[in-house]
């Protein structure tokens, strides 16, 4: 079955395989190593002469059919999976660059990456100038002669911005540099490659697995970049290890066909939750509103079935203010005070003291991260409505409205 136009929930839908041998589901891999039947065949392996499973860090068949699945939801040639979306982002990164490279990259992203970026990298002699990259001349006139990477978030972690992927991809392509985007927040919603970026890494830990049961990341690129990854020589991903077991990966696997059925309702649950919170008066930052100041280009890059996202943030101006009202919410039972996100309960966390805490003041300042933001990953709740009220008894007790 085939549409015309990009459908990564069909696609994947579509990879689900009539092998006897796998069942409905998958087998799981539990071999660390792989046998040879004569030493010229493995040989010939190592040699990339013969292809086989030789090695778990390497290749093996569970990793391989959730990679498949993985890059036909993408749009990518292939996939590889790694054990946090921290390993896909570092292992993507340290495979494009050398030392004395750079790397432009937005000035809002996940707190590990700016701290990877800012703190880590320049230890091996990469640079990295940090930009507001909804200002697409800023990160142009940033770019050098070394600049390898231009680096952003889709929709950026913790304010929201929408990446313009079309426009960066243009100027990534004028200077030959590496278009990377982490499309953590807003799988299937945005198709990155279909809009011309070379390197889709994500941190499956949050809504693709959507279980809060384990850390995993995913790196979706082309055949011949996946393959230098794994290089027995100098791949990145081969000599640094940072493989997804296959337990996992398996687990992971089945959880992916259900991503377009939550990615919708987190979506549908978030735009009602934050119609409702502009009603009240409350700062509120979600890119399905018509005043988020990227919700045009949303619009115009999306794919719209998957609606907005789940990801809503507002502005309680101090952190006093967060603290308190997070802490009742969590009492209340809408849902749970922790970092993270993509879960089927409603995640909230103050992100200026915690998942953003490695971005210093003066920089949280200039991007426009107030102390006060709460930010919400929006649960499955079947009664939105119902917990919505509870929500507003927490901001009527607190005076917060
Ligand atoms: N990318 C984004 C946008 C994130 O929010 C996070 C974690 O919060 C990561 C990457 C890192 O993923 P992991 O915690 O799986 O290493």
């Amino acid at each position: 079955m085939s549409t015309t136009k990009f459908d990564p929930a069909t696609n994947l839908l579509n990879t689900l395989h009539t092998d006897q041998v796998f069942g409905v589901n998958q087998s799981i891999s539990d071999s660390a190593t792989f046998t040879f039947e004569d030493g010229q065949q493995m040989t010939d392996t190592f040699n990339g002469e013969h292809q086989a499973f030789l090695y778990s860090r390497h290749w093996n068949p569970t990793n391989l059919e959730l990679s498949k699945a993985l890059a036909a939801m993408e749009g990518t040639e292939m996939a590889w999976v790694t054990g946090s979306g921290m390993a896909a982002i570092t292992t993507a990164i340290l495979q494009l660059c050398k030392t004395g490279d750079h790397i432009v990259s937005s000035m809002t992203t996940y707190g590990g990456t700016f701290a990877f970026f800012k703190n880590w990298l320049p230890q091996m002699g990469i640079t990295v100038t940090f930009v507001d990259i909804s200002n697409l001349e800023e990160v142009e006139n940033a770019i050098q002669d070394n600049t390898k990477i231009i680096y952003t978030e889709t929709m950026t972690n913790p304010l929201l911005q929408i990446s313009d992927v079309p426009e960066l991809s243009k100027i990534s392509k004028k200077h030959n540099t590496k278009l990377v985007i982490d499309n953590t927040f807003t799988p299937m919603i945005f198709s990155p490659i279909k809009l011309g970026a070379d390197i889709v890494v994500y941190s499956m830990t949050k809504f693709i697995n959507g279980k809060n049961d384990t850390t995993a990341g995913a790196i979706c690129a082309s055949e011949e970049f996946i393959n230098a990854l794994i290089d027995l020589n100098d791949g990145t991903a081969m000599l640094l290890g940072p493989v997804l077991d296959t337990f996992r990966a398996s687990s992971i696997h089945k959880n992916l066909f259900t991503l377009h059925i939550r990615m919708k309702q987190h979506s549908l649950n978030a735009m009602f939750l934050a119609k409702k919170f502009k009603e009240l008066g409350l700062k509120t930052n979600y890119a399905g509103c018509k005043d988020h100041p990227q919700h045009e280009l949303m619009t115009a890059t999306m794919n719209p079935e998957y609606g907005y996202g789940g990801m809503i943030s507002i502005d309680l101006n101090t952190i006093e203010n967060a603290s308190k009202f997070m802490a009742l919410m969590q009492k209340k039972g809408v849902g749970y005070l922790a970092v993270s996100l993509g879960y089927f309960k409603t995640l909230f966390s103050n992100s200026g003291s915690s998942t953003s805490s490695e971005v210093p003041q003066s920089l949280q300042d200039k991007m426009g991260l107030s102390e006060g933001l709460v930010r919400y990953s929006v649960g499955l709740d079947n009664h939105i409505e119902t917990t919505f009220d509870v929500i507003k008894s927490c901001l009527v007790e607190l005076e917060l409205i």
